[in-house]
């Protein structure tokens, strides 16, 4: 049906590539371009042979001409930003003067300031709808597959959803003492910034991990969680009709946050540059140089992830409650496909998402937030490609 270019040759991005070889009728073709080529030809070679013809490329997707020259080459039907949310705006500038979709998971984040917000992406907006073409945003789990959940429960479950918890829980267990399960950078910039939420249409500010709640987790168990700032919040207020409050919980160890803590005051999570030796280094990319690949964590994670969200609203004059959620098994996905379950749970709805374009079930020109779209045929293509959904109606709440 159409050619991918995927850009990232990392966690999240083998995941995806995987996956569009699983779905060769519509990823008939697929270039990977990263900034180590080596990585991009690792991973054809391992991928080869199957119906969907692979290509790979070298690329600096901080570098707009590059980018445009590699799409005029390569004539994809999809982009798909499974870099860093740094190379964000350079490639939605490639694919605008080449007149190509974009699909990404994370939204743009300047390098020397630790702010996930949209508002950088939706100045594109006017300019995506005169070219014709469709900007994609967040097509990961959180975000992507909770603003489809959102977009889900509105349609079938609600008149009204006036709370959403969304809960992000790892009970994965790598045995190291300290990892992180994604590129630790972006992974450290989003846990130690403040915490925040909306309610009543206002961003309420809480100190890093002020707020604490433990929650018994289907088919896992009690965990501790804390109140996070997340990227979906900000377009879920938007898009979703009646929202009081949205708020966004993640799961941690004691042991991580003991780690994380100890790194913060010694500075080595900072992303002020120092001086060492002679020359400018960021600590936290100093950090991430020396802490295990979250790549390399596939074969020793074992134990699941669950990650959904709670509504309550109302329907038809009555309160309501319902959860829908996906449980991933670290182990299962390193058998399939040699990734742990946050690069999973994050590269199959890259997938899906491109499938969307891919095949015009979403077509809408302009730069839109997943939740934007029509939600069903998104949750039937996660039943299919390995990440099943439940629902619940009678949860337990967060308080
Ligand atoms: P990795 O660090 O494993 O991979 C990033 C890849 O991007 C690497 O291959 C890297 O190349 C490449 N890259 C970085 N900079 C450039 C550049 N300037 N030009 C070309 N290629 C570049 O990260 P992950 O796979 O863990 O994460 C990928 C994305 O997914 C991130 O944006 C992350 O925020 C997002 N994410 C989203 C989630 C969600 O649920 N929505 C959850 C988890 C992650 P090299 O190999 O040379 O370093």
């Amino acid at each position: 049906m159409g050619k991918a270019l995927i850009i990232g040759a990392g966690g999240v991005a083998s995941v995806c590539i995987h996956k569009c070889c699983q779905n060769p009728d519509v990823f008939e073709e697929i270039c990977i371009a990263s900034r180590t080529k080596s990585k991009c030809d690792a991973l054809k070679e391992k991928l080869d042979g199957g119906k969907t013809k692979i290509s790979t490329a070298q690329v600096n997707a901080d570098n707009v001409d590059e980018l445009i020259a590699l799409i005029n080459s390569f004539k994809p039907d999809v982009v798909i930003n499974l870099a860093l949310p740094y190379q964000d705006l350079t490639i939605m500038d490639a694919c605008l003067a080449t007149k190509v979709n974009y699909v990404d998971t994370a939204n743009y984040e300047p390098l020397d300031t630790a702010k996930f917000e949209y508002k950088w992406q939706w100045a594109y907006r006017e300019r995506f709808e005169q070219a014709g073409i469709t900007a994609l945003l967040g097509s990961g789990f959180d975000p992507g597959v909770t603003g489809v959940f959102s977009a889900y429960a509105m349609k079938h479950q609600f008149d009204e959803i006036n709370y959403i918890d969304i809960l992000d829980c790892n009970a994965g267990d790598h045995g190291y003492p300290f990892a992180t399960n994604f590129n630790p950078e972006i992974n450290i910039r989003e846990v130690s910034a403040k915490g925040s939420y909306i309610e009543d249409g206002k961003w309420v500010e809480t100190e890093p991990m002020e707020i604490k709640r433990v929650y018994n987790f289907p088919e896992i168990g009690e965990k501790d969680m804390y109140l996070l700032h997340h990227e979906e919040l900000e377009s879920l207020a938007l898009n979703i009709k009646g929202i009081k409050r949205i708020r966004f919980f993640m799961t941690f160890g004691q042991s991580y946050l003991t780690h994380l803590k100890c790194l913060e005051n010694v500075g080595m999570t900072s992303i002020v540059p120092i001086e060492f030796e002679g020359k400018q280094i960021v600590p936290l990319q100093f950090l991430k140089a020396v802490l295990p690949d979250p790549a390399s964590l596939g074969p020793r994670t074992v134990g699941k992830t669950n990650i959904g969200c709670i509504f309550i609203g109302k329907k038809d004059g009555k309160d309501k409650t319902y959860y829908l959620y996906n449980v991933c098994d670290h182990q299962e996905c390193y058998k399939e496909v040699g990734s742990q379950a946050i690069s999973y749970t994050t590269g199959v709805p890259a997938m899906i998402g491109a499938a969307m374009l891919l095949t015009g079930k979403w077509n809408k020109p302009g730069v839109h937030n997943i939740e934007e779209f029509d939600p069903d045929p998104f949750m039937d293509a996660l039943n299919k490609f390995g990440l099943p959904w439940k629902e619940s109606f009678n949860p337990d709440l967060v308080d």
